[in-house]
Order: C-alpha cells, then structure tokens, then sequence
C-alpha cells in the first residue's frame, strides 16, 4: 500500500473523548471512525487487523473441530419467544419490526437460531456431536458504551455451540473449546487466564471467562502467578485425546473475577504469588446443558432408539474487542506496538527523501519484496512525520532509507517492539525481516 494513494488517515489531536490508550490510539491511527455511540465503521488499517483476528479465530475453530456457518444478524422474535428469552433479555435488545408489522431483533447471541437450525437435520446420534460457529455482528443496547470498541453496541463475535448426546461429550466439547481458547489467544501474544465465571443470561452452571490483565480493565482479578508463566502454545495438542490434564493445570491455580472471589481460597495461594489486578473479558464459555435444545424442541434417536435431548454449550469470543485489548497490552507513548500475527502491515517503507534516485530505487525494491504485506510511505513529507505516522501505527518493522544510506546501498531497519535499530544492506535488511 502506498500511502501517497492509500486512505489511511491519522488524527493529529487527541480525542478528547476517549478515556482509555486503545481507545485514543485508534481513532489517531485512523483504525476506526465512531458513526454514532457504540458503533463504529473499520477503516482499511482497523479492518486488515480485524480480519486478521479473525483468522486467527477461525483457524484455532476449525482445528478443534468446530464448523463454520454465517448465521443472519436480524431475528425473529418468535424464536426467542419459544425459549422464553425475549421478555427476560431485556432492553439491551435491539427490537425491530418489519413492514407487515413482524416483530424482529438484532441479534445479540444465537442459542435459539443455532438450535432451531440444526433441529432440522439432526435426528440420530450418529448425527452427534457437532459444534458450529459463526463470526458475526451483534447488536446489545449497552447502557454506557464505552472505550471505543472495547464496550461497543456494535460488536463482532465469534459464537460457537456444542451438541452432544449425553454430559460426557459436553465436557470433552468443553474442554476442546477451553484449550482451543488458550492457543487462539496465545498465538495474538495474548496472556489469557480462565477463571470460573457466573453465566448471566446465558444459563447454565459451568462457565469460564477469558481475561487479560490491563490496567483498564473493568473487572478485578485475583490470581495464581503460575498461569501468566505458562505458555499455552508450548504443548501439542490432540482434540481428540483427554485434554483433562490441561485444563487441570489451568482449573487448579486460583484465578478469580471479584464476583466469584473467595478469600478462604486465596489465603491459600503463597503471597509471593498472589497478583490481583484488573482485567479485560475477552472470550466467554458456558455449559448449559439441555436449556435450550429442551426448550426448542431438539431431540434425537439414541443408539437404542430412545428419544435423547442433546446436551449444549455455548462458546463466545469477543473479536472486536480483541482489537482494543490487543492494543492496550501492545503500546508506549508514541503509539501502537503490533505483534506480529495480528499487525496490519509487517514492514513499513520510509523514504526520506522522495524524487532522489537512489533511495526511490531501494525502496521501490523493499516494498516489492514484501507488498503486499508492507506499506511504502512515499508522501512528500518531512521524515519527522513519517517517523511519528509508523511509530503510530505500530508496524513491527520499520525500514528506513536515506540519501546517505541509499548511496552506499544501506537500510536502517527499526523494530518497532524493542526500538532497536540496525544498518545493513538491502539483502540481509530483507533476509533480517523475513527471518
Ligand atoms: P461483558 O461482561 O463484558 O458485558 P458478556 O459477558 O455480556 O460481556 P458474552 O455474552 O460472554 O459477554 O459475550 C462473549 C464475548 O463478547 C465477551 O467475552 C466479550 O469479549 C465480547 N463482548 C460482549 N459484549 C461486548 C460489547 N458490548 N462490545 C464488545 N465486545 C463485547
Ligand atoms: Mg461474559
């Protein structure tokens, strides 16, 4: 992307509005622009990070077993009648009515569609178990949305649901989720604890939530310093073996929100390795049972003909959360500090001095070498700026040429996560990025 051409817009001032680092740090880097409260448009460089968090998502699904789909964002409200929920969700829905008078909604989950759908097709336990996912925008009338996209109306999440013959397989498809979510979060250079969580609207009676701890965050967390040590992609997974030992590992530390805080417990983990500190929800997961299969109806031919209710859970990540969240665990005072799963750009060329010969000649090649993964800040403007600009938008590698360089063939390549900086030539500055 050449940034003489590209609509990549920065804000010089800082919103005044935004209270919170991934917040301001957005809208200055030009990722999103606020369309109303809670709501927001992705723009190109917000939208590649968005996109790719989801893929990350999406891979870590499907490697557990998981199917995609793409469920609709309206409703009906009927749907939510049979389960009972559309009186009791409340006015964080979103309610609609179309023009032959229908009530409809905006859909903030899909328990009930998901198992109105599969209740068409499956009728045995061969049919059994299944989880199925969508990425998809939901809509909750939040009363103080807030910190941009962390707390938005707006929100895109991933919601997958389990179907099982019996408690079981819900727990084996528990427990897949539970690490599925470990190594998702892990491969974003995310720290995720799971801690046991109540299951609000959603029913049921075993849940855990995913945090990460950030100064910002809106709950208080207590927990075992040996699960921030743990690196969650150091073992190999098999979905289809017992993962009880790993959730064993995460389940027997203490890790709490103060809502489920218990001091008894606590005062047993050494003081030495007690943190409490502030967290960011960013997945959810709840065992509910047969709550909603009883209630719309969903039922199968076990293996001796007998009629069996399917046992569910449902399985949420929040992913343009994930965008704020990754940011406020990834920046310093000059911006955005991407790592490099999820950065919108791996490279970002700066030419010094645009129209010279040689240094348009090296950058035209390092771009070449990593376009379109890379973005080519070719303006005619001071360096100054176009320093401030990468350091903003936090490419993990910045690769900068100057007349005096570019006329013995060097580049001066900036990390952006560690602020080292290095000359070499064009080869091993290309050889140096791709390693
Ligand atoms: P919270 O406690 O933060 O209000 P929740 O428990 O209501 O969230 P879930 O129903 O568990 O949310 O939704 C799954 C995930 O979706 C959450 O873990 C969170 O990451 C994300 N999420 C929920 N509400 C919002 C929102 N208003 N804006 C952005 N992401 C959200
Ligand atoms: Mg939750």
């Amino acid at each position: 992307m050449r940034l003489s051409r590209a609509f990549l817009p920065t804000l010089k001032e800082t919103p005044a509005d935004a209270q919170i680092a991934s917040h301001r740090l957005m809208l200055r880097a030009g990722m999103v622009r606020q369309t109303s409260a809670g709501i927001y448009a992705w723009l190109p460089l917000g939208w590649r990070v968005l996109q790719k968090v989801e893929q990350i998502v999406r891979e870590e699904q499907d490697r557990a077993g998981a199917q995609e789909i793409l469920m609709p964002t309206i409703q009906t409200a009927d749907l939510w009648r049979t389960s009972g929920r559309y009186d009791a969700y409340g006015p964080e829905m979103l309610r609609l009515q179309d023009r032959h008078d229908r009530e409809m909604l905006y859909g903030p989950t899909n328990e009930e569609m998901v198992t109105d759908i599969f209740k068409t097709y499956a009728k045995s336990y061969r049919d059994l178990p299944r989880n199925l996912y969508h990425i998809q925008w939901k809509f909750r009338d939040e009363v103080r949305p807030r910190f941009g996209v962390m707390r938005g109306r707006e929100f895109l999440m991933k919601d997958a649901y389990s179907f099982d013959l019996d408690y079981a397989g819900a727990q084996k498809s528990y427990r897949q989720m539970f690490v599925a979510y470990l190594r998702t979060f892990a491969r974003m250079g995310l720290k995720a604890i799971p801690m046991q969580a109540d299951t609000g609207p959603i029913g049921g009676n075993l849940s855990h939530e995913f945090l990460i701890l950030a100064e910002t965050g809106e709950s208080q967390v207590y927990l075992h310093r040996d699960l921030l040590e743990f690196d969650a992609l150091s073992q190999p997974v098999d979905y289809d073996g017992d993962l009880s030992p790993v959730m064993d590992f995460w389940t027997s530390r203490y890790a709490a929100t103060d809502e489920k805080h218990d001091a008894a417990a606590w005062a047993q983990v050494p003081a030495e390795r007690q943190v409490s500190a502030r967290g960011i929800e960013i997945g959810h997961i709840f065992y509910f049972g047969t709550k909603y299969s009883a209630a719309m109806g969903l039922q199968v031919a076990g293996a001796d003909g007998k009629m069996v209710v399917p046992e569910m859970g449902s399985y949420g990540i929040g992913v343009s959360r994930l965008v704020g969240a990754i940011i406020e665990a990834n920046h310093d005072e000059a911006g955005i500090r991407w790592p490099e799963a999820i950065a919108p750009f791996k490279v970002a060329v700066l030419n010094l001095k645009q129209g010279d010969a040689a240094t348009d000649a090296l950058c035209d090649r390092l771009y070449a070498a990593f376009d379109p993964d890379a973005v080519y800040d070719d303006r005619a403007d001071r360096a100054g700026v176009k320093f401030a600009d990468a350091d903003l938008m936090g490419y993990p590698w910045q690769a900068i040429v100057g007349p005096r360089g570019a006329a013995v063939g060097k580049v001066e390549l900036k990390r952006r996560a560690t602020g080292e900086r290095l000359e070499l030539s064009l080869e091993d500055a290309i050889a140096r990025i791709k390693a």
